[in-house]
């Protein structure tokens, strides 16, 4: 079994794109190449802008490509949660967007020729008697015109109701940005990998943006990273970072089924895909959630996914696990736009499990800001909006959460326990001299060690033993066991530590 995603599986090698290595001047920094990243790269060159994006690690092997590769115009948590909060009016208006940013997907596949898998398929939502939810986005769905349809009577999931959206899609995300960034314009576009900007500096007339090597001046900078990196308080206190898993496996049958596939059970959403290549065929169920840093262990959840796949369905080998990372906006729009009023500084975040649109949509609507062009939805995304009423409960729970981890880490005194009695593969927190320390054990026996306290704020980071990394219970960062940062808002790698 691989723990990486199933997508990864079917990439080209990463690391194709040198490291940057000297200054330069652009008109726009982007800085992250995943869907946001690259289709900014795509939309700001082809209307005559010179770009340089400067990814971390590799492009599309973040968050893009641990996700499902599912396309859709309704959002994960619903119509109707949408609905709740706003007029049928901003409903309408999201589904248009999504609507608009999915035919982009579909254009740019067509247009560049990028072989990924492409196809429409409908999307099923269905649930057992425990939940109400298929009622409630059907009137929803009545309000606003939205044309659901009965599943038919094979459909071949045990469900109590369910309804189907046609002419969604599906891809292999990862091909997709891959095939994007090959398919750019090298004249005026450049990508570096391996590249971590560690810092950015608005100035009056340009933005400084500083990787360990180089300082990029640019005009405008795009913080593409998911979520933004830096003490970005206005936007971290009213994002909730969760973590979901997937896992890949090959059934016993040759009865694959088609489309996107919403199961609720027992109040979980599971989600459902097949996908083939190359003659190779699969079952993906994603799901699982809970908030980064915050599972008892992350190896349960994984297990949870597996189980759920062995009870019904008949699977042979298990063959892809991996986990994914989204930030869930109190609002549930996403911040698209200006950091704040007058910034050269662009922000794309808050996508929930919806941004490979989100993030499609993003990239234009910042380009056009770019351009001072009017985008019709410029103002439904608004990144320095400030909407107290419509995320107040939500908000209180998301920091009434960082605040208890805060709390928490002050009075966990630690453990003086001896480093022999961290098993090889294991990991733990302990205190030496006051200090707190993560220590991951490494099968050969030596030991990697590096500060527990996260570089963005300070919180105490907490083992997660399936993707074996250090995740922060705060707002989500991750490192690895090197103290590298994975993700997440820190900008710089956990200090390395020597202890006796
Ligand atoms: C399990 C799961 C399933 C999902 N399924 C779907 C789905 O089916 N459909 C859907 O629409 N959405 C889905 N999503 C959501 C979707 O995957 C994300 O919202 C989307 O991929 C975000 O794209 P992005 O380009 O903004 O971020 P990413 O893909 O994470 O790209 C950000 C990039 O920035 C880089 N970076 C970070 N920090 C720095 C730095 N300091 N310097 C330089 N580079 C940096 C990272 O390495 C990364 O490559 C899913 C999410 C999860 C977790």
């Amino acid at each position: 079994m691989l723990k990486q995603s199933l997508w990864s599986s079917f990439a080209t090698a990463p690391a194709q794109y040198p490291k940057l290595e000297g200054d330069i001047a652009v008109d726009v920094a982007i800085i992250g190449g995943g869907i946001t990243g690259i289709t900014a790269a795509q939309v700001l060159s082809e209307r005559g802008f010179k770009v340089a994006v400067l990814e971390a690690r590799s492009i599309g092997h973040g968050t893009t490509g641990h996700s499902t590769g599912n396309l859709y115009i309704i959002i994960d948590e619903l119509l109707s949660s949408l609905k709740a909060k706003y007029d049928k009016g901003v409903v309408k208006r999201v589904l248009q967007s999504r609507k608009d940013a999915l035919e982009k997907i579909e254009q740019n596949v067509r247009n560049f020729q990028i072989d990924c898998d492409f196809s429409r398929q409908p999307l099923f939502l269905y649930e057992d008697a425990n939940n109400m939810k298929i009622l409630e986005e059907r009137k929803v769905a009545e309000e606003i015109d939205l044309a659901f349809t009965e599943l038919a009577e094979d459909f071949p999931f045990e469900q109590d109701m369910g309804i189907r959206l046609e002419n969604q899609a599906q891809f292999n995300p990862l091909l997709y940005v891959l095939g994007l960034a090959d398919a750019l314009d090298e004249e005026r576009c450049s990508i570096y990998e391996n590249t971590p900007v560690r810092s950015v500096e608005d100035q009056e007339d340009r933005v400084l943006v500083y990787t360990d090597d180089a300082i990029v001046a640019a005009k405008y900078a795009i913080h593409a990273t998911h979520t933004p990196k830096g003490l970005e308080l206005q936007y971290h206190t009213t994002l909730g970072p969760y973590r979901e898993y997937g896992v890949a496996a090959r059934l016993e049958s040759n009865s694959y089924p088609q489309g996107i596939f919403w199961g609720y059970y027992n109040n979980q959403k599971y989600s459902i895909r097949s996908y083939s290549r190359g003659g190779e065929k699969y079952l993906i169920a994603v799901g699982s959630p809970h908030k980064v840093g915050q599972a008892e262990s992350n190896r349960k959840h994984v297990e949870e996914l597996v189980a759920f796949l062995q009870e019904r369905f008949i699977v042979g080998q298990i063959t892809h696990t991996w986990g994914g990372q989204n930030y869930k906006p109190a609002d549930l729009l996403p911040f698209i736009g200006r950091k704040e009023k007058n910034s050269r500084e662009f922000v794309a975040t808050g996508f929930s499990t919806d941004g490979l649109i989100y993030g499609t949509l993003a990239a234009v609507i910042i380009a056009d800001k770019i351009e001072d062009k009017f985008n019709r939805y410029e103002d439904l995304y608004e990144a320095a909006r400030h909407e107290p009423v419509k995320s107040a409960k939500k908000f209180v729970k998301e920091n009434a959460n960082v605040a208890a981890e805060f709390l928490k880490d002050l009075s966990f005194k630690g453990d003086d326990k001896d480093l022999e009695g961290i098993a090889p593969g294991e990991a733990g927190i302990v205190t030496r001299n006051g200090e707190k320390v993560a220590v991951y054990r490494e099968e050969n026996g030596g030991y990697k060690i590096v500060s527990a306290l996260c570089t963005h704020m300070a919180c105490m980071v907490s083992w997660n033993n399936v993707e074996e990394s250090w995740d922060c219970p705060c707002h989500g960062s991750r490192f690895n066991t090197s103290g590298e940062v994975i993700e997440g808002p820190a900008f710089n790698p956990l200090p390395k530590k020597i202890i006796e």
